[in-house]
């Protein structure tokens, strides 16, 4: 069986390893960077990205994720994982994890809309998604590589750049689990072309 992470130092981890488990894969907490060889993917959940980031680097997580990434596989961030991944955040001299083209701008939907739900179309995916968005980010372009997959009132929310999926919302949220499911089929064809 797959084998997909969930990083798991801060945020919404168990929500997703129950979202991945009903993708038919199986579903791994990882709190260690050993952890990280015998996976096939992993997702960076949502949660509050400078934390997350202060927490990747006590724990020694953000070469050994670079490298994850570098080598092909697949890595998912979702809303504060989306900002982790971004290779440009506006207003910041410095990404984090940097390895996905896309510029992200944090907490990009205003207080009074602080979470939300609406339907989204999500290119290849689903023609009606629903899509919980909390204290969201968005993308504010991408590069010429990556494939934008939702908006969301003309906003890009969802975008996939090789072996990098990311979204604003939380897909972990609802039972509608196709967004996770598409992941899990990335990391398919990712093992096949590896081994
Ligand atoms: N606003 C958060 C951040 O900037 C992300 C919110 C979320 O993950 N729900 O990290």
């Amino acid at each position: 069986m797959l084998k997909i992470g969930v990083l798991g130092l801060q945020g919404a981890v168990r929500e997703h390893i129950r979202s991945i488990e009903a993708s038919g894969a199986e579903g791994i907490v990882v709190k260690k960077v050993e952890q990280l060889a015998a996976l096939d993917g992993l997702i960076l959940p949502g949660g509050e990205s400078t934390t997350m980031r202060r927490l990747v680097d006590r724990y020694g997580f953000m070469e050994p994720l670079r490298e994850f990434g570098r080598q092909g596989k697949p890595m998912f961030g979702t809303c504060a994982g989306l900002i982790m991944l971004a290779n440009h955040i506006v207003g910041y001299d410095e990404p984090h994890i940097g390895l996905m083209d896309i510029t992200v701008e944090r907490n990009s939907f205003g207080r009074q809309r602080e979470s939300f739900e609406t339907n989204l179309s999500v290119e290849g995916i689903a023609d009606s998604y629903t899509a919980v968005f909390i204290r969201a980010p968005h993308i504010v372009s991408v590069g010429e590589g990556t494939e934008v997959l939702a908006e969301y009132e003309g906003r890009i929310v969802a975008a996939r750049d090789r072996n990098f999926l990311a979204c604003s919302f939380h897909p972990e949220l609802t039972d509608d689990h196709s967004i996770t499911k598409y992941f899990v089929q990335m990391a398919e064809q990712a093992k096949l072309t590896h081994v």
